[in-house]
């Protein structure tokens, strides 16, 4: 069966470099050639010309889309033939690991997982073997084995430098304490080379890529769990920053005479609407009795559903507090979509209602206004939308590993 990495040796022509990154985009995600060229930024013309002599050397299959056609696509996706290949992207949480593996020749939402409630905060000596074990079940379970990964991205809800790939300053706990970086641990574990990003940063590359988002110049991808985190992309590109600080939600100051962040700062949006502190004013509202409190922010949000008036008040103020903060996201950045992924994603209307009110009241009426196609949603990708970026940011490294071999 053919292993795609004799077709992604770093090129030596034009015409391979080309060759090379419609080989990418397809391992992404299997699409028209107009959704090819638009995600490679090629003509059309030479997509065209490349994917016919794909096509002739075996590599690439046309494939009836009846999804596409509806959409208005040409309702023929360029898909690969069969590949010994598999993708991995991992979600290292505080309190949870995803991983997810999948065929690169398969449909990019024919994926196998593996989810733990153990994660960082167990520290990097626990959690590596576990991820590594993780990755060799999910790998399995596409009828693989661990020499068929092509590629590993790593999602971490810290601020990642994007010019080292490793954290940014101030590096918070619980990383700080000892010193480790994860993408080397498991590039290290695992003998394979690991890309680590930000995790709602890949949140954002994920629905861009898979939610639907593709033709949208402007995203905002909130990532909401025990910290708060948002990516941006700006111009169809995720936006970084000049230190990878960008779109860090979490930290904006909400009350100033609020209480200390871990960040150092005072009264941060993750001190008033992490998942933490959600779950600690629930404790707090019931005085003398600790029968049947929630432990995490999933009980929180279950109780919730189950009527109960203070975890539905406690997610009903989340949700107006994030569409405060959302509004002065939307009066610099104009988005065409915020979508709301994380932990507390799963609150459903309870969170996004008073979210959307919120913006209503605090943002620029024009940023918000439905009727200009504005829109306020939840991810649709299944909380695996960080794991599924990570995936994206590994596949996608394999041609900025040409350009480091060029420079
Ligand atoms: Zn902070």
């Amino acid at each position: 069966m053919l292993d795609l990495r004799a077709h992604l040796r770093p090129a030596v022509s034009h015409r391979d470099s080309n060759r090379k990154r419609i080989i990418l985009a397809i391992m992404i995600k299997p699409d028209t050639q107009a959704g090819i060229a638009r995600r490679t930024i090629l003509s059309q013309a030479t997509v065209s010309t490349a994917v016919r002599d794909l096509e002739k050397d075996g590599i690439v299959r046309m494939e009836r889309n009846s999804a596409a056609q509806g959409k208005g696509g040409r309702g023929v996706r360029v898909c690969l033939q069969g590949a010994v290949n598999v993708a991995v992207g991992v979600d290292l949480g505080f309190n949870h690991v995803t991983v997810i593996a999948r065929r690169v020749d398969e449909q990019y939402d024919r994926v196998k997982v593996q989810q733990s409630t153990d994660g960082a905060n167990r520290g990097l000596a626990h959690v590596i073997p576990l991820v590594k074990g993780m990755i060799e079940e999910a790998v399995a379970e596409t009828g693989r084995t661990s020499d068929d990964i092509i590629s590993v991205g790593i999602a971490v809800p810290r601020m990642i430098d994007p010019r080292s790939g490793t954290f940014a300053a101030p590096v918070l706990p619980p990383w700080s304490g000892e010193g480790g970086d994860p993408a080397i641990e498991l590039a290290r574990a695992l003998g394979v080379r690991v890309v680590m990003d930000n995790d709602a940063n890949l949140g954002a590359l994920a629905e861009q890529t898979y939610g639907g988002s593709d033709h949208l110049e402007t995203v905002v991808y909130v990532k909401a769990s025990t910290g708060i985190g948002s990516g941006l992309i700006v111009g169809g590109n995720l936006l970084r920053g000049r230190s990878g600080i960008a779109g860090e939600l979490g930290h904006l100051t909400m009350d100033p005479h609020g209480v200390i962040c871990q960040c150092g700062g005072r009264g941060c949006l993750e001190t008033i609407i992490g998942a933490e502190y959600l779950i600690d004013q629930v404790r707090k509202s019931q005085l003398g009795n600790s029968a049947d409190l929630p432990g995490s922010l999933a009980a929180l949000i279950a109780k919730a559903h189950a009527n109960d008036a203070v975890c539905v008040r406690a997610l009903q103020d989340a949700g107006r507090l994030l569409g405060r903060a959302l509004a002065q996201l939307c009066n610099l950045f104009n988005p065409d979509v915020i979508v709301l992924g994380g932990q507390l994603a799963a609150a459903k209307d309870l969170v996004l209602k008073p979210c959307r009110e919120a913006l209503e009241r605090f943002a620029l009426s024009g940023a918000v206004d439905p009727s200009t196609d504005f829109e306020l949603r939840l991810s649709n990708l299944k909380q695996r939308a960080e794991a599924l970026g990570a995936l994206v940011l590994g596949l996608s490294s394999i041609l900025s590993d040409e350009e480091i071999e060029k420079s």
